[in-house]
């Protein structure tokens, strides 16, 4: 028996926030390029941490972005970098005008309030981040703070995702079996062009006829094996054309700004690049 006005108004309430959610899911664009995010839902709902493999700007960043949006978890995102050591995710003792303090890391601060943390380029950060990274990826699931003598229990809605881009390792850097088997791992790479068509123009607006031909150099800039490119024009670097283009630009002149001298210095390669480009449009 509840009183009519706050079933009304228990029912607003209701419909604003599917509202909100609406917007919110609606605000950031994500193109799926297979079955990602169901795997990122099972993975989430059983606790268990994801590996996004994949080149640079194939979308690993926007699709953990989409599932945080997606599932409201707050997102902790670390670039990481040969630097980075274990206390840089965990935290340490900062030294203030009062003393020294304990100031929580980006990895603390996601499994105390049950956020996702998205470590970018795991591999490059320092080894010792693997000492904190094992406990949290089996089924303790803890975060020991040695500094502190906590133990932190991630709660249900801590979620570890990491990413890496098999293209830039070599023997030595590569991650240890002990570390990677210890994810579910999804690849993305270059999306299909009809589904990289959709990305383009849902992140730039550019005209279909416009996206299908930068698709097409795209596929035949990454066609070209016999040089020396270290990886293919990523989708990023395609957006970037279509913005350049969308805003007016000459299409070569934005294609060769985004699609051709990003890639490399040598100016043998840029001038087959090129070609490519001008065989196309
Ligand atoms: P990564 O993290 O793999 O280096 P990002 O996620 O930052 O790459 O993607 C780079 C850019 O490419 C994004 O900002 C977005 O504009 C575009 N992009 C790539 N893939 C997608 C996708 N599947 N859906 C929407 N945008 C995408």
């Amino acid at each position: 028996s509840i009183p009519n006005t706050g079933a009304m108004a228990g029912h607003a309430a209701q419909a604003s926030a599917e509202t909100q959610r609406e917007t919110r899911r609606e605000s950031i664009f994500y193109q799926p390029q297979g079955r990602e995010v169901a795997l990122f839902e099972y993975a989430f709902q059983n606790r268990l941490p994801v590996m996004i493999k994949g080149p640079t700007g194939c979308g690993k960043t926007r699709f953990v972005r989409y599932m945080a949006e997606r599932w409201e978890r707050s997102l902790y995102t670390v670039a990481c970098h040969d630097d980075l050591t274990a206390a840089d995710l965990v935290g340490r003792h900062l030294i203030g005008a009062e003393g020294t303090f304990w100031s929580d890391g980006p990895l603390t601060r996601a499994v105390r309030e049950g956020a996702i943390c998205y470590l970018d380029e795991v591999v490059e950060a320092r080894k010792d981040t693997t000492v904190v990274l094992h406990p949290l990826t089996d089924d303790r699931r803890i975060l020991p703070l040695e500094r502190t003598g906590e133990t932190l229990q991630a709660p249900p809605g801590f979620m570890l995702v990491v990413s890496y881009n098999p293209g830039y390792q070599n023997l030595l850097k590569g991650m240890k079996p002990s570390t990677r088997q210890r994810f579910v791992a999804v690849t993305l790479g270059f999306p299909e062009p009809r589904l990289e068509v959709a990305i383009l123009i849902g992140e730039t607006g550019i005209e279909s006829a416009w996206a299908e031909m930068l698709v097409r150099i795209a596929g035949s800039l990454r066609a070209l094996k016999d040089h020396d490119l270290e990886e293919g024009v990523s989708t990023r670097l395609l957006v970037y054309a279509a913005t350049l283009i969308q805003a007016g630009m000459d299409p070569r002149d934005a294609c060769l700004a985004a699609l051709v001298e990003p890639l490399t210095d040598d100016a043998e390669t840029i001038a087959a690049l090129a070609e490519v480009i001008d065989a196309t449009l």
